[in-house]
């Protein structure tokens, strides 16, 4: 058998690309609307375990419970976790670097992925509170939601 090192690497060509267009239902459809039209962020509640999704989903993930009870939340939340994107990427939608994190908003007992804005990249940390900034020209995108940024102390 011959030793690995002597061996041409395989070099392997291609292109991805892959737009796509997806309904966001029932649900994801008012969410995204609440987000354009009114800067508000829903969660949905489970009546069945009360656990609070956001992004709401129509079936809670724990008990497969029905859920129809939108909760508003008011924005501000904490960083659970995060890490600072350093190389641009096609389908990154801003330029590197940015963060971006899991923020568990106040009232919902799941985290949503955001990018966190108006930060020293170098200085984040866990446990920041949050609040996020809306972009002025809003489209029904989780990105008409800016970033959150670090709420003034
Ligand atoms: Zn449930």
């Amino acid at each position: 058998m011959d030793k690995i090192e002597t061996k041409e690497p395989m070099i392997v060509h291609g292109k991805i690309i892959l737009p796509y267009t997806h309904s966001a239902g029932r649900v994801g459809s008012r969410f995204l609307r609440e987000l354009r039209d009114s800067k508000r962020i829903l969660a949905i509640r489970c009546p069945a375990c009360n656990r609070v999704y956001v992004p709401p989903r129509s079936t809670c993930a724990r008990c497969f419970g029905q859920l129809e009870e939108w909760v508003e939340l008011d924005g501000r939340g904490t960083l659970i976790t995060y890490t600072v994107v350093r190389y641009s990427l096609p389908v990154h939608p801003v330029k590197a670097p940015f963060a971006l994190g899991i923020i568990q908003l106040d009232g919902a007992d799941t985290g949503l992925i955001h990018m966190v804005g108006e930060a020293d990249l170098e200085n984040l940390s866990i446990g920041t509170r949050l609040e996020p900034v809306f972009k002025e020209v809003r489209e029904g995108s989780i990105l008409d939601i800016k970033y959150f940024r670090p709420l003034a102390p």
